[in-house]
């Protein structure tokens, strides 16, 4: 299951959590209120060369 970030603007604080849709926004663990969905660093665009991490497939 693909881990998300959300971000609370009212907590000024980052949130993880396991969300198998895509979700825009969930509901603040802490206070309760909207957090947005944040782009995860670690998420790199696929098919590009130079890849650190090696995926298992088909490949070459
Ligand atoms: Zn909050």
């Amino acid at each position: 299951m693909p881990l998300y970030e959300f971000y609370c603007s009212k907590c000024e604080k980052k949130y993880e959590e396991l969300c198998s849709s895509a979700l825009n926004s969930v509901q603040c663990p802490s206070c309760g209120k909207e957090a947005k969905k944040v782009f995860s660093l670690f998420q790199t665009g696929s098919g590009s060369s130079g890849g650190g991490t090696a995926s298992s497939g088909c490949g070459g």
